[in-house]
Order: C-alpha cells, then sequence, then structure tokens
C-alpha cells in the first residue's frame, strides 16, 4: 500500500477545508471499502481525513416528521433503530441484506452510499478500465459482465452501483445534506448517482471537498407498507443481482402511492418511474403487477450474458407488490 497521512479532524469544516487543501485526499468512514481499495492500489489517496467520530452519529426526528440521519451512524445501528424498523421497514431491510454482521459494524451511512462498483476489472490494476483509468477502455462489456447492468449503461461502462441502503433510500424519496467548500447544498438520493455516459470515472454528482453529513427521510406516506426484496447467489454475505425496494398503500383494493426503486440493475439505484404511474390508481392486482414490472424494466438493454437479470427483477417486484397488497388487506 502506498504511504499516505491520516488526520482526524475535529469538526464538519476542518474536514471539508483539509479536503479542499490536498486535491486527491479521501474522507474515511468504516474503511470496509476505501481501505480494500487502497489495498488492491486502486486508491491510492496521500491523506485519508477520517470522518468517523464527527459529531454526525446520531438519527433524530425532523420537524417535519421524518428522519434525519447522520452520515456517520454505522449501517447495523440505524437497520436496529426503532424509528427505521417501524416507519420504513424497507430501509432496516435493505441494510440487513447487504455485507455480513460484522461489515455492518463498521460500515458508516455516507460510505455506503459511496461505496465503489464491485466490477471485478475495477478492482484489478493490471486491466483496462475507463473508471479507473479515463480512456483505457471497457473490457467488461465484451468480458465477463454476468452481474453488470442492464439499464442505463453506456459504451464507456456498464458497471452496478452496489448499494443496497442506497436503493431503499431511493424509493423513500431521502434527501442527502452535503457539505462543501461553497458551503451546504441538499441532493435528492436519486440524483446523487450518475449514469456511466462518456464518464464513468465520476460515480456521483459530488464536487471535490464535498463531505455527505446526513440523510434526510420525508415521513412515510399515512398507511404505506414497504419491503426490500434481494436476489443473489449465495444467502448471504453477496451482492445484489437484482434487488427492488418498494414502498405502497392500498385502500378498497386499489393502489394510491407506489415507489419502486432496482439496485444490482444499473450505475445507480434506479427509480422505477414508469412502473409507478402503472401502479397508481390501478386495482392491486397480478396483472396490475405484471404491467408494472414490464413497464419499470422496458428500458432494460442486457448483455451478453446478463438478460436473466431482467427476469430475476420483473419476478422480485410482481412478488413485493403481491406480498404487500397481502399485508394491506389483512391489517387492521
Ligand atoms: C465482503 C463484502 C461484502 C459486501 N456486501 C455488501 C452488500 O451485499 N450490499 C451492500 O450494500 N454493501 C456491501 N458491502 C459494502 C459495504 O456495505 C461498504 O463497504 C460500506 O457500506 C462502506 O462504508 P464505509 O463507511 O466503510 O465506507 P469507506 O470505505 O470508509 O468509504 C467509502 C467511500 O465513501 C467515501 N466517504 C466515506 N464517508 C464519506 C462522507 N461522509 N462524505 C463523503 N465521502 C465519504 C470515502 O472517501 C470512500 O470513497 C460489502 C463489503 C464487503 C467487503
Ligand atoms: S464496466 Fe465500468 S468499471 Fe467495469 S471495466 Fe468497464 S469501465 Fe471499468
Amino acid at each position: 500500500m502506498k504511504p499516505f497521512a491520516y488526520l482526524r479532524p475535529g469538526s464538519v469544516a476542518d474536514a471539508v477545508r483539509a479536503s479542499t487543501d490536498h486535491p486527491g485526499a479521501r474522507f474515511l468512514g468504516g474503511g470496509t471499502n476505501l481501505v480494500d481499495l487502497m489495498k488492491l492500489g486502486v486508491e491510492t489517496p496521500g491523506l485519508l481525513i477520517d470522518v468517523s467520530r464527527l459529531p454526525l452519529d446520531r438519527v433524530t426526528p425532523t420537524p417535519q416528521g421524518g428522519l434525519l440521519i447522520g452520515a456517520t451512524v454505522r449501517n447495523s445501528d440505524l437497520a436496529a433503530h426503532p424509528a427505521v424498523r417501524g416507519g420504513y421497514p424497507v430501509l432496516s431491510q435493505a441494510l440487513l441484506a447487504g455485507a455480513s454482521g460484522q461489515l455492518r459494524n463498521s460500515a458508516t451511512t455516507g460510505g455506503n452510499l459511496l461505496q465503489r462498483t464491485r466490477c471485478t476489472y475495477f478492482q484489478d490494476t493490471s486491466k483496462p478500465c475507463n473508471k479507473r483509468l479515463p480512456g483505457s477502455g471497457c473490457p467488461a462489456r465484451e468480458g465477463v459482465h454476468r452481474d453488470l447492468a442492464v439499464l442505463g449503461h453506456s459504451p464507456a461502462c456498464v458497471a452496478t452501483h452496489p448499494s443496497d441502503m442506497a436503493v431503499a433510500l431511493a424509493a423513500l424519496d431521502a434527501t442527502v445534506r452535503v457539505h462543501g467548500p461553497e458551503g451546504e447544498r441538499t441532493v435528492p438520493v436519486t440524483g446523487l448517482h450518475r449514469l456511466p455516459g462518456d464518464s464513468p470515472e465520476r460515480d456521483t454528482v459530488l464536487e471535490p471537498g464535498e463531505l455527505i453529513t446526513g440523510v434526510e427521510l420525508p415521513p412515510p406516506p399515512d398507511g404505506a407498507l414497504s419491503l426490500y426484496r434481494k436476489a443473489r447467489d449465495r444467502a448471504s454475505y453477496a451482492f445484489a443481482l437484482a434487488s427492488v425496494a418498494a414502498v405502497l398503500t392500498v385502500r378498497d383494493g386499489r393502489i394510491g402511492h407506489a415507489s419502486l426503486a432496482y439496485g444490482g440493475l444499473a450505475h445507480r439505484p434506479w427509480r422505477a418511474h414508469a412502473a409507478e404511474d402503472v401502479l397508481r390508481g390501478a386495482p392491486a392486482t397480478e396483472d396490475t403487477f405484471a404491467r408494472a414490472a414490464d413497464a419499470g424494466l422496458a428500458a432494460a438493454e442486457p448483455l451478453r450474458d446478463n438478460g436473466f437479470k431482467v427476469t430475476l427483477a420483473r419476478n422480485l417486484t410482481a412478488g413485493a407488490l403481491a406480498e404487500l397488497t397481502a399485508r394491506a388487506a389483512s391489517a387492521p
């Protein structure tokens, strides 16, 4: 591993200043992704700015009736938080579907959102990769791409975003709070990650020096039920081949609110607006769920070896919607 300096700033302002003063520095959350990439030589920062002990480790109610999740809240603590389990079960389930207990004990909210793709070419510095080395090529497109994108990819990159948590946050209309050299701003989670286009080296819309300080959840829609379903190669400790986060209200057999997001299919959590349009106001029937799943995946452009992900996502969607509807019917 390349030698690096280490700093533990006492405030958000100091962390941002240190990052601005040292181009190429990286913020360190739990280190469960960044340190691995440093060992592989994929990341070579000259300075690590440890933000994991900044006072951003609380989950607090907002005046609007939602929740503010500090950027350094650990994944395990967030999954177990009573307000999350009660009001946003989809988020708790998504977190528990990711990684392992030990990893979740270290991983932070900010770091989980900004973890890098698991494309194997990206992690292997002996191979070309446009994301790691712009202009060097994308061997995954013709090579090993079974796990990679079916939606929103480009000739330059077919990587997927690996976070389960981010998929639930996308379905929940969460907003990311960011502090940077120019001050504070907010970004919807659905607008945080970029599609690869011609510049896959940029994962997100964040500018150099910008620190995630928290994530804000709006209050859940009245009577909403939510669910996260994930298909993977092993029962645990594996990234999603496909996943779906669903938030639904059903009254008198008709769907009211519907939000759906996919994981494992694209370079970012994929909000399935076309599926939501089919669902809203429609009868909660198997036919509606099948039509919604088809609409949500209509834009899919599978590669040679990953068409099965579209079928997986379609079945996950129909299953999740059916389960939520059955629960709504039996709710008191
Ligand atoms: C074997 C294994 C299996 C896994 N399986 C899954 C899985 O199934 N699902 C899943 O979702 N995840 C999985 N993970 C990934 C794990 O969830 C992430 O490594 C973790 O969430 C990253 O959080 P961290 O705090 O450790 O981030 P770090 O490694 O500290 O940082 C990751 C990135 O975020 C940046 N960063 C950190 N905090 C901030 C901040 N506040 N503001 C701005 N930038 C910041 C860092 O600079 C770095 O670029 C797995 C990991 C491993 C090793
Ligand atoms: S898919 Fe993206 S990350 Fe993977 S090799 Fe191609 S450019 Fe690199």
